[in-house]
């Protein structure tokens, strides 16, 4: 036989190793140019932990409720907060530790407010711990090109006087729109306003 032979044995593996470069010589690449060039990472992929901001007032949207840091199991958040001149709690620390966080997600299911949320972004590696640690200041930097869809509408503003009694006036019923009035006693019968025949 000759492909008992090792000359022919080698050959023979060396046309086919040869075969599977000239496929994929003329076939559309599958790799990507990196860090020109990047794929789009999937919507609800979890990555970096941001905080987010009011779009319209570019103020975090955070109440300092702690929901997140108590369902945080690695404890990588770690936050401060205060009560404010207007009887709301108010934010002094919110630290996250990407040295341990998880990337659970854990944080933002807990979060009723919009506040936080693991952002498709990943490119923060370093050889430096330290500045893995974000503080505040640096979340919200980093969560402010982050897109989301408000989980919960914000409530409407109150209607104001005058549009009430513009309203009040509309409701005003004529006669004919009254209901009828209803007997006092079991033998009266019901009366129809004046004018419906
Ligand atoms: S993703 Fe998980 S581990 Fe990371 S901060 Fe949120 S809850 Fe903690
Ligand atoms: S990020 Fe959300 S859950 Fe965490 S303290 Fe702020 S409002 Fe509460």
């Amino acid at each position: 036989m000759a492909y008992s032979n090792p000359f022919w044995k080698g050959i023979y593996n060396l046309l086919i190793g040869l075969g599977v470069t000239i496929r994929y010589l003329f076939s559309h690449a599958i790799t990507l140019q990196y860090p020109t060039e990047r794929w789009p990472m999937p919507e609800r992929s979890r990555g970096q932990v941001v905080l987010l901001s009011d779009k319209e007032t570019g103020k975090l949207n955070c109440t300092a409720c702690t929901l997140c840091a108590k369902a945080c199991p690695t404890a990588a958040i770690s936050m401060d907060r205060y009560k404010g001149e207007d009887k709301k709690w108010k934010l002094s620390k919110f630290d996250v530790d990407f040295t341990i966080c998880c990337y659970c997600g854990f944080c933002e299911e807990a979060c009723n407010f919009d506040a936080i949320k693991l952002a498709p972004k990943y490119e923060y590696s370093s050889y430096d711990k330290e500045s893995l640690f974000y503080d505040m200041h640096k979340l919200q930097e980093v969560g402010r090109d982050v897109d989301y869809t408000p989980k919960r509408p914000k409530k409407k503003a109150a209607p104001t006087p005058a549009v009430d009694a513009e309203k009040t006036e509309g409701d005003v019923k004529t006669d004919s729109e009254q209901p009828p009035t209803q007997p006092e006693s079991p033998n009266d019968k019901p009366t129809k306003p004046e004018g419906d025949k």
